[in-house]
């Protein structure tokens, strides 16, 4: 079964990007059906690699291999896990006070559309495409193999599966836990809801940066925007800071994290607020409340290319106010991961906030996802998160 793009498509392709998009599939040989595997070739029928079909999505062909004859079987896919695992064995070994980690980072561990969390001993997956789908049972063989998790959890109610045609579901795959779990991160212990949390319960591509906080923290007051369950702030107060605010929209995510402080014994410090974290700026901006440090990361505001601008705008709108109540020499630290908002222009509106504010910026660190999301090239979609930590003047 092949597929042949149209004129002058396909350089992506050989850069090594995994993703085919229908708009640039001229015609399609053999009636491959959803999930088969097909190969791919360019307009002059040069061959670029092969993969799995779903034309019920927008990208239609996700290729797993640029070779033309490796067999597309169990063993193909159990490789894969092995090489996934192989990194994180060492990441895991290089930091002993962290018992958990991103596994599979879908298309960056060359297996597009599976992801896999690893929580103290609980694994968490998902396939978020039909293609993949087929090899979760094969996939999750091999890692409770390599990991033996004491259970496997699949999230599969993520919306993005209804539109590859796949049921939602969650439910254990092997073994049984409680949820939450406990974890350590960084040496601090919290929990994590696997089966009700947002996404698969924990956003781990945060760990090394909630550990950058480390040198800012102490004796601060600490503002924390977009806290979730408590990662950046319950780090900053056990790093030292004197007070932290802690804002989420989300009732849930702060029962969680309400638990984390208390686990991790810093209750007393850490005051959490249930609110839209744009109007708690503009209100403590108002009000002239200042602080030593302010966190600031959001959800995505931005899931295309067309939504740039817009979402360019809630950006600077958060990092002016962070601005305004940041004392002189304060700190900033800022995330964004929204893809489509590249690093240079995370960059760009972070300092328009900075001219509109009237305020200087030194930029400490640019940071970016933990090691355990590693960043493919040829596949830009994977440096996602950027987290960028400035002193405000
Ligand atoms: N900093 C967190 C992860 C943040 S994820 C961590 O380290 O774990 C983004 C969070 O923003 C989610 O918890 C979501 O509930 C929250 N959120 C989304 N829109 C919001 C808004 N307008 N105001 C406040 N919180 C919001």
């Amino acid at each position: 079964m092949m597929i042949f793009l149209q004129k002058g498509r396909g350089n992506r392709n050989r850069e090594g990007h995994p993703w085919v998009y229908r708009t640039e599939i001229a015609t399609v040989e053999g009636n491959p059906q959803p999930g088969d595997i097909v190969a791919v070739y360019d307009w002059r029928g040069k061959f670029l690699g092969r993969g799995y079909y779903n034309p019920a999505s927008m990208i239609t062909v996700r290729l797993l291999t640029s070779s033309r004859q490796e067999p597309i079987d169990a063993d193909f896919f159990r490789e894969r896990v092995r090489q996934a695992w192989s990194l994180r064995e060492k990441l895991l070994a290089g930091e002993p006070e962290s018992d958990s980690c991103r596994v599979i980072f879908g298309e960056a561990d060359f297996l597009p559309g599976f992801i896999a969390d690893k929580f103290a001993d609980v694994l968490v997956v998902q396939s978020l495409t039909l293609g993949i789908d087929r090899w979760q049972e094969i996939i999750v063989d091999e890692l409770i193999h390599l990991v033996k998790p004491r259970a496997v959890y699949a999230r599969n109610d993520q919306e993005v599966r209804q539109l590859e045609g796949l049921p939602l579901y969650s439910r254990f795959l092997f073994g049984e836990a409680n949820s939450p779990v406990v974890i350590r991160e960084n040496g601090f212990p919290f929990l994590v809801d696997f089966a009700f949390g947002q996404k698969t319960g924990h956003f781990l591509d945060q760990r090394q940066n909630r550990a950058a906080l480390k040198p800012f923290a102490s004796g601060a007051r600490v503002l924390d925007c977009f806290c979730h369950t408590g990662g950046f702030s319950i780090h900053a107060a056990l790093y030292g800071a004197k007070e932290v605010t802690a804002v989420d929209i989300s009732p849930q995510a702060l029962a969680v994290a309400r638990e984390n402080a208390r686990l991790n014994g810093v209750e007393e410090r850490l005051h959490l607020v249930e609110a839209n974290a744009f109007d708690f700026l503009r209100e403590q901006d108002k009000k002239g409340e200042k602080y030593d440090l302010v966190i600031l990361d959001p959800p995505a505001f931005t899931k295309s290319r067309s939504t740039v601008a817009a979402a360019a705008r809630g950006y600077k709108e958060i990092n002016l106010r962070a601005m305004r109540i940041l004392k002189r020499g304060g700190y900033l630290v800022t995330c964004s991961c929204s893809y489509h908002m590249t690093e240079p222009e995370f960059l760009a509106v972070v300092e328009d906030a900075a001219r509109d504010a009237k305020r200087r910026l030194q930029l400490i660190e640019l940071r970016r996802q933990s090691q355990d999301h590693p960043v493919l090239i040829g596949y830009p979609e994977s440096h996602y998160l950027k987290c960028l930590i400035f002193r405000v003047l």
